[in-house]
């Protein structure tokens, strides 16, 4: 089956105007959706969509002690350096633009957002010095791990000197920014507007757009952790980057599958031994060869699968590996920076 040539199109266009590295193949039937069938039009998207702005684990590639694997290929700049997992959300027809956490990669994924026009069209870099307040609407926040939310120090007087950029975050998150510095002098001098949100409660962020957050089954040395339902007038994205296992829930997340069109899942580890039993016992999470064989399983429909928050020593990394071979071979998708998808 060919791929519709549109789709190299919008890909090139992609990358041609952010700089891209090399968007790999996906599996043919989603990931572009009905993006792809309108991208001959010179507008660009006119309805909600979310958008991949980074896709690996809180470390990031290469790590700080790591000099091998594809580590070694980022250094020496065989590749290019993935960004932390993060995700955009941007509604053309009110202009708003959302960050979903704040990554050490902060700085280039804002750029990232902002360079979808607030009324629609094709994304090119802005110019000049922006009021971020005025440029993104809102960051959403899952989690206190280090990869989510330590980007909020660009916000401060020594970087961006936000105006009461609103954050949204759980009571629990939102103790810790309120009591512990550097954060609490974010809140004190009002560069962030911290909003607290409640599980299970939809936060309207356009008249088109809502989120539902709930409750993730995480490591909780500082905080919670949550999972959002990303709500479009089309579609809805489930994103949870960040998760011990998919059993245990508070609410099940079974349920949380048959809710959404697509869901972008933890990908952190491809096998059970890729630490050593010892050392991803301390930082658990469900490998991705059992959340493909657990989904492909599934006796219900599943939403399009995509992985994300690749840990340093993943596969998957590897555009070549048999590992990625067979995950999309079964249907499912890495996802990639630039990635979009119709909300
Ligand atoms: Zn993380
Ligand atoms: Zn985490």
């Amino acid at each position: 089956m060919a791929r519709p040539a549109h789709r190299t199109t919008r890909r090139q266009l992609l990358k041609n105007s952010l700089g891209l590295a090399a968007i790999s193949t996906v599996p043919l039937g989603f990931g572009w959706g009905r993006f792809g069938q309108r991208a001959g039009a010179p507008t660009g998207p006119t309805s909600p969509f979310a958008v991949v702005l980074g896709t690996s684990q809180d470390g990031g590639v290469p790590q700080a002690n790591c000099f091998t694997g594809y580590c070694a290929r980022v250094r020496t700049g065989e590749v290019a350096a993935p960004r932390v997992a993060c995700l955009g959300i941007v509604d053309p027809a009110t202009g708003a633009r959302f960050l979903v956490d704040a990554t050490p990669d902060f700085v280039a994924q804002v750029g990232d957002l902002v360079s979808w026009p607030q009324q629609g069209g094709q994304p090119s870099l802005p110019t000049g010095t922006l009021r971020l307040e005025e440029e993104v609407q809102g960051v959403l926040l899952t989690h206190a791990h280090m990869g989510h939310y330590t980007g909020l120090l660009h916000c401060g007087r020594e970087a961006a000197a936000t105006d009461n950029l609103p954050v949204y975050a759980s009571a629990a998150m939102a103790r810790l920014l309120r009591s512990n510095q550097p954060f609490k002098t974010l809140i004190d001098e009002d560069r962030l507007d911290l909003r607290e949100i409640s599980i299970g409660a939809p936060i309207e962020l356009t008249p088109d757009l809502s989120v539902v957050p709930f409750s993730v089954v995480h490591r909780a040395e500082l905080t919670d952790t949550l999972g959002l339902l990303i709500n479009g007038p089309s579609r809805s994205l489930l994103y949870v980057p960040d998760a011990d296992r998919w059993d245990g829930w508070p609410v099940p997340f079974e349920d949380w599958l048959d809710k959404s069109d697509i869901a972008v899942l933890d990908g952190t580890f491809y096998s059970a031994e890729e630490l050593g039993h010892r050392w991803q016992g301390e930082v658990p999470h469900p490998p991705v060869a059992d959340t493909v064989e657990m989904l492909s399983a599934r006796a219900r429909a599943r939403p399009e699968v995509w992985f994300t928050h690749l840990n340093h020593t993943n596969p998957l990394w590897d555009e070549n590996s048999s590992q990625r071979a067979a995950v999309q071979d079964a249907g499912f998708g890495v996802a990639q920076r630039g990635q979009t998808w119709e909300l």
